[in-house]
């Protein structure tokens, strides 16, 4: 039941975005009103037009990237995520602000990600008792 509604909100969502998305401009920017300083690492942002990534993500890996980046790497996405489902035609691109030590630490949290998935136990089997095993 859970999973229905979740698959049900994500389907939502992305119909109410791609309404949105398919009445706006090619290039989406999102540096009006917005600071060009970090406001983790005080540095001084580039303006960069990056590529919109349509596609499925896996939810769980959303919510673990969207509750870390606030305080970890606000401004560090060189690939905007798009919805789940490509728009016929739409916005390609988005113009944002880009910290260069925010997308060093996305890189290390995606490879820290990938680190804990490699040395996680695959199996969840119980060893023998040693009473059993002879
Ligand atoms: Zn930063």
């Amino acid at each position: 039941m859970a999973n229905y509604i979740v698959s049900r909100m994500k389907v939502g969502f992305c119909l109410v975005a791609l309404v949105m998305l398919s009445s706006c401009a090619d290039v989406i920017d999102e540096t009006k009103g917005v600071s060009n300083v970090c406001p983790v690492h005080q540095l001084r942002m580039e303006r960069r037009k990056v590529e919109i990534a349509y596609g499925l993500k896996r939810l769980s890996d959303v919510i673990e990237y969207e509750r870390a980046k606030p305080t970890r790497f606000p401004f560090g996405e060189t690939i905007a995520p798009g919805c789940c489902v490509t728009p016929s035609s739409g916005p390609n691109f988005v113009q944002l602000y880009v910290c260069s030590e925010c997308v060093v630490s996305v890189d290390l949290w995606h490879r820290q990600k990938k680190a804990d998935k490699v040395s996680a136990p695959t199996s969840t089997a119980v060893p023998p008792r040693a009473s059993e095993k002879n």
